[in-house]
């Protein structure tokens, strides 16, 4: 099984390749034809096992690079969590795409971080905190955003974070694709998935780190 027979472009395969990444992992094989289908997910699968490149892939794919609007939306625990996402999303896109991905997390310059905003972002990768804070200061818009991530979502579970991640949805559409992913599924992250996600595929992988 290969990414491109779960539906991937080549452009994007032929990155993977270069990085040394040819077989998808069992959450990435059960995840993103599911994905690229349109249906929500909550995914469970434990940590190392290859989460990100599961929701990054048909995201990606998905922008309209044309379109001068965040599409994308990934919503992570931590800013080291952030920065991951972000890079690997940029070794997807700097070199075959015109796709332009932003980190949103506190500690960096605000101003700079509205500038940027300002500018063509598909793809904004943040942490709850400093995202409310640009829709708090309205320079951020999240009214073309179609697909959402909530990743690593039970380390989201401080009181804190709940009401954020409350703020930060009610301003991206309701028909939005909603994707959440988590290593374990206590009963709080089952109530998260069951308030934001939509007739969700449930899929849970039991497999070694890679
Ligand atoms: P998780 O979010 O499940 O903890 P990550 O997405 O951070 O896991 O992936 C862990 C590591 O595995 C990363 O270094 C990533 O590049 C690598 N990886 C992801 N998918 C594959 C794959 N299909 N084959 C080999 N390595 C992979
Ligand atoms: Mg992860």
């Amino acid at each position: 099984m290969s990414f491109k027979e779960l539906g991937i472009q080549d452009a994007f395969t032929e990155i993977l390749l270069q990085n040394g990444i040819g077989e998808p992992t069992p959450i990435q094989k059960e995840t993103i034809p599911v994905i690229l289908e349109g249906q929500d997910v909550v995914g469970q699968a434990q940590t190392g096992t290859g989460k990100t490149l599961a929701f990054v892939l048909p995201l990606l794919q998905k922008i309209d690079s044309e379109r001068d609007e965040i599409q994308g939306l990934i919503v992570a625990p931590t800013r080291e969590l952030a920065i991951q996402i972000t890079a690997e999303v940029r070794k997807l896109t700097d070199t075959n795409s015109e796709i332009n991905v932003l980190a949103v997390y506190g500690g960096q310059d605000v101003i700079a971080q509205m500038h940027k905003l300002q500018g063509k972002v598909h793809v904004v990768v943040g942490t709850p905190g400093r995202l409310l804070d640009h829709i708090r200061r309205e320079t951020i818009d999240l009214s073309g955003v179609s697909t959402f991530v909530l990743d690593e979502a039970d380390q989201m579970l401080h009181i804190g974070f709940l009401s954020d991640i409350e703020d930060i949805m009610a301003k991206v559409p309701a028909s939005r694709q909603t994707l959440l992913f988590s290593a374990t599924m206590p009963d709080e992250v089952k109530k998260l998935a069951e308030t934001y996600t939509k007739n969700p595929r449930d899929i849970q992988v039991k497999t070694k780190q890679i």
